[in-house]
């Protein structure tokens, strides 16, 4: 059945899922930080997150990649702190200060339910990593109301591939950042020195789930993963050892967002080769690896679909007098 989640619910699975997910809470390591800490008795660790799933906001969101904003939006879910900590959060008012609200199970549901009955084509999870038990939580009793559009598994991608397994035949469409090459520089910046790893072990799972991406006749994303590249200045994040990594181990027909928007929010102003945005001529040099791969904004050239989804999501925040 479609989505997948539904097979799961069916059979059980889902349930014994979340309640298995739930009770690693009790010694949290369900991330690559490894806290211990006991989060059923709201023990906080790295993520500052407790039993409860803390939401910044939801809403049908117009602004993600067309295949998976589509017409309706997408059923965009906030949530609030992250298992990253990066000096240049674009998010960092609920991402890093923790701006939002607890909810339970039952609430977080509802905004699952709120969000279809909106005609949004799919749930977007932003930042599920650290709260993933409460999310399959919820699912189950969004499920037992009659959701049925596919989840977006949408993270800044440092993962336990481990626990990534224990979402196959529950999510459809995974969308990870891939930030970092260089674990010097995910340490710096991200505070992960041990980004790279766990990032590309945990990307290589998502692809042998989903696949490359499968687009129903609207263009509008049923399955597969889509792979984001934040393009930093002065090449902090290493995308010739990414885009590599992705022709070698994954498949040149994987879906890539290459995003030019960085812009030094938080702390970044702090650091001097993150402190300012990205010139024309780095994202141009960005795409040239890209291509140099075999690699392609959106679709494969093969697909034909280069060109109804290039230049969507990139270079509109790069201002026409920059270098
Ligand atoms: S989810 Fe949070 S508490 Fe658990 S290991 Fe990761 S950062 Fe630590």
């Amino acid at each position: 059945m479609y989505p997948t989640y539904l097979d799961a619910f069916n059979s059980g699975k889902l349930e014994r899922l979340a309640e298995q997910a739930f009770g690693m809470l009790e010694s949290c390591a369900i991330c690559p930080r490894q806290c211990k800490v006991n989060r059923l008795k709201d023990q906080r660790g790295f993520c500052k997150t407790g039993s409860k799933a803390k939401v910044c906001s939801y809403m049908p969101h117009h602004g993600e990649e067309p295949p998976i904003s589509g017409e309706r939006g997408s059923g965009t879910i906030f949530f609030s702190h992250c298992n990253m900590s990066c000096v240049y959060c674009q998010n960092y008012e609920f991402s890093q200060a923790g701006e939002g609200r607890e909810v339970g199970a039952a609430d977080l549901a509802g905004f699952m339910l709120e969000l279809q009955g909106m005609g949004c084509h799919n749930i977007n999870l932003v930042t599920p990593t650290h709260v993933m038990p409460q999310i399959l939580k919820a699912l189950c009793i969004a499920v037992s109301k009659g959701l049925k559009i596919p989840l977006v598994y949408n993270t800044g991608g440092y993962e336990l591939p481990e626990m990534i397994r224990l979402l196959d035949g529950i999510v459809d469409i995974y969308m990870p950042d891939m930030r970092y090459a260089d674990p010097e520089m995910s340490k710096k910046y991200s505070h992960a020195p041990d980004y790279p790893k766990y990032n590309q072990a945990s990307v290589k799972e998502m692809h042998r789930q989903v696949g490359i991406a499968d687009m129903d006749d609207q263009g509008i994303i049923k399955k597969g993963l889509i792979i984001r590249h934040l393009v930093l200045p002065n090449h902090i994040s290493g995308i010739a050892k990414i885009m590599k990594f992705i022709a070698q181990e994954l498949l040149p027909e994987i879906y890539i967002s290459l995003m030019s928007q960085y812009t030094p929010y938080y702390k970044a102003k702090d650091f001097a080769d993150i402190s300012r945005r990205v010139t024309l001529g780095e994202y141009e040099e960005a795409e040239t690896i890209m291509h140099q791969n075999g690699l392609y904004n959106g679709w494969t050239q093969d697909s034909g679909g280069l060109e109804r989804f290039a230049g969507v999501h990139i270079k509109s925040n790069i201002r026409k007098n920059d270098p």
